[in-house]
């Protein structure tokens, strides 16, 4: 075969292998959108597991009519214009690849009105073979989007989709992870139609009630509480002393600027500081939110966003590992704390 472009919807599609691995990255990728477009009510609907429909609503700043076709190409975002943007970047989003990937795997419809618009239009799309439709539609200010039969025309990507319940707990997860770090945001979801999890804003922003709605008031309880900065870096975090109990890693949570991760040197630092102070553990239970300069962390080093590269690494990790390790001497041994129960 002669060199040829791939055409739009195949390179989107394969754009799409990257981020939209299963119905909880469609809603990851959604509420960071939401998220980034200055919402805090967003209620996110699921059907069967995300594999008939997602459909997430916020009452953000919505999207202009005349850049409804935009916001579903690829490499099109409102988010950063120039790398000097992209240095010192706080949004969620920046690659404008979430809604093209989406969209070239299922059939979407984005409805969506700003403040000063006095209708709401929709735009709908299916597999993006077509051109984007725009039509009036209803909605208040905000944007809603509706994500059907995702990988209808990816087979190979569809038989990779587990059960139902399987891919509802993903949802979950994600859900929570993203709450965890946004408790100024309610946050309503629905599962076939039932309430299944509401976290109500705190105006303040308090992180303690809204880790507690997410883990339970007994982790909040039971947990070491530090905030604590050095060299620009600050660390709020809660520690859990029921480690050894847990055999899961379904309770580490750690944020950078509000972005919530699994990066290496965070969770070793923090490992390290628990098998320093309580001996070789499970897995320890923590949710850590780092705050530094954008300037010193660059985001841009996984697709999804999972991993970030800090610019003094080593720093970072020590401070990190000390903090811990100072807070956990402070606080009894797990094992005395269960006998004290
Ligand atoms: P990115 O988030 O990287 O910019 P996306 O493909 O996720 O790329 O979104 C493209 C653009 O569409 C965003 O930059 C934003 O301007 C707009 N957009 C997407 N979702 C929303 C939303 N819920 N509210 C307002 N604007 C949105
Ligand atoms: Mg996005």
């Amino acid at each position: 075969m002669p060199i040829q472009f791939l055409s739009p919807q195949l390179a989107n599609q394969i754009a799409a292998g990257e981020v939209v691995e299963r119905p909880a990255s469609v809603v990851k990728e959604l509420l960071e959108n939401s998220l980034d477009a200055g919402a805090d009510r967003i209620e996110i609907d699921i059907e069967k597991g995300g594999h008939k429909r997602i459909r997430i609503f916020d009452n953000g700043k919505g999207i202009p009519k005349d850049e409804l076709q935009l916001a579903l190409s690829r490499h099109a975002t409102s988010k950063i214009a120039t790398l000097d943007d992209l240095e010192h970047i706080l949004s969620l989003g920046f690659r404008g690849e979430a809604l093209a990937s989406i969209s070239s795997v299922s059939r979407l419809t984005l409805t969506s009105r700003t403040a000063n618009q006095n209708e709401a239009w929709q735009a709908c799309c299916e597999g993006r073979e077509m051109a984007v439709t725009v039509q009036p539609a209803a909605h208040p200010q905000g944007t809603t989007i509706d994500v059907a039969d995702l990988f209808y025309n990816t087979p190979a990507r569809r038989k990779f989709l587990r059960t139902e319940k399987t891919e509802f707990q993903h949802i979950e997860e994600v859900i929570k992870r993203i709450a965890l770090s946004y408790p100024h945001a309610s946050f309503l979801l629905k599962h076939n139609g039932k309430l299944v999890k509401r976290f109500i804003a705190d105006k303040q922003g308090a992180l303690a009630p809204r880790i507690a709605s997410v883990l339970g008031q007994k982790f909040v309880d039971n947990a070491v509480h530090i905030n604590v900065d050095y060299e620009g870096i600050q660390m709020d975090a809660w520690l859990g002393n029921e480690s050894v109990l847990r055999s899961s890693n379904d309770c580490q949570f750690s944020f950078v600027n509000g972005r919530g991760m699994r990066d290496k040197l965070i969770m070793h630092a923090i490992r390290q500081a628990y098998e320093s102070v309580w001996g070789v553990l499970e897995q320890p239970s923590f949710v850590v939110y780092l705050t530094l300069d954008p300037r010193d962390v660059d985001v841009n080093v996984h697709p999804a966003k999972h991993e970030v590269r800090f610019q003094q690494g080593r720093l970072v990790h020590d401070f990190i590992c000390k903090s811990v390790c100072d807070a956990l001497h402070a606080i009894s041994q797990p094992e005395s704390h269960e006998e004290t129960v």
